[in-house]
């Protein structure tokens, strides 16, 4: 998708987003591709959930916001990539302005591919497999494309493990 959609749609000088800082370094943290779920209070509020994928944020949004339960499946649209200095953005993108609303960094770690091939090829067969070490979020996750083309939507669902969780949902209980 690259970056070109992202460019097009943000007036930087009017954003937050133009306030972008490097990614600090974790310390003590694992090591490995970062990713980020950001709350976004926009008209229709929802969870951004970005991976790090070959220097960029490959991103989906996420009405409900993730699940801990396997027995969830969690609609997941694709949306356009985003520089990799976005995952520390918090603050109040303009109303007016491309997806204005308030955003914070709702969970941030990094995650660990758990298939045989690159992120990139499993994004074009449609079937991510990865762990997250986040502070909210651990364990197996997985996303399957369920629609191409304009449109794009995918479903995001945990796997049964450590992480797994009976209660489903750890987004009202856990909105900050
Ligand atoms: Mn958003």
């Amino acid at each position: 998708m690259g970056l070109n959609e992202y460019r097009r749609t943000r007036q930087s000088a009017r954003s937050p987003e133009s306030r972008t800082r490097q990614p600090r370094r974790r310390r003590g943290g694992k090591s490995g591709p970062q990713f980020v779920i950001q709350h976004h209070a926009a008209r229709s509020d929802h969870y951004d959930l970005r991976l790090e994928i070959d220097g960029v944020l490959v991103s989906w949004a996420i009405p409900k916001g993730p699940s801990t339960s396997p027995r969830d499946r969690r609609m997941a649209r694709r949306t356009e990539d985003h520089p990799l200095e976005y995952a520390t953005i918090e603050g109040t993108i303009p109303d007016g302005a491309y997806g204005g609303g308030d955003v914070i960094v709702w969970d941030r770690g990094t995650y660990a591919n758990k298939t045989d091939h690159a992120m990139t090829k499993c994004l074009g067969r449609g079937h991510l497999s990865f762990h997250l070490h986040g502070k909210k979020l651990h364990g197996g996750y997985a996303l399957t494309r369920v629609r191409e083309g304009e449109d794009e939507t995918w479903l995001l669902f945990k796997r049964q493990d450590g992480g797994a969780g009976a209660e489903g949902n750890p987004v009202p209980s856990r909105p900050e």
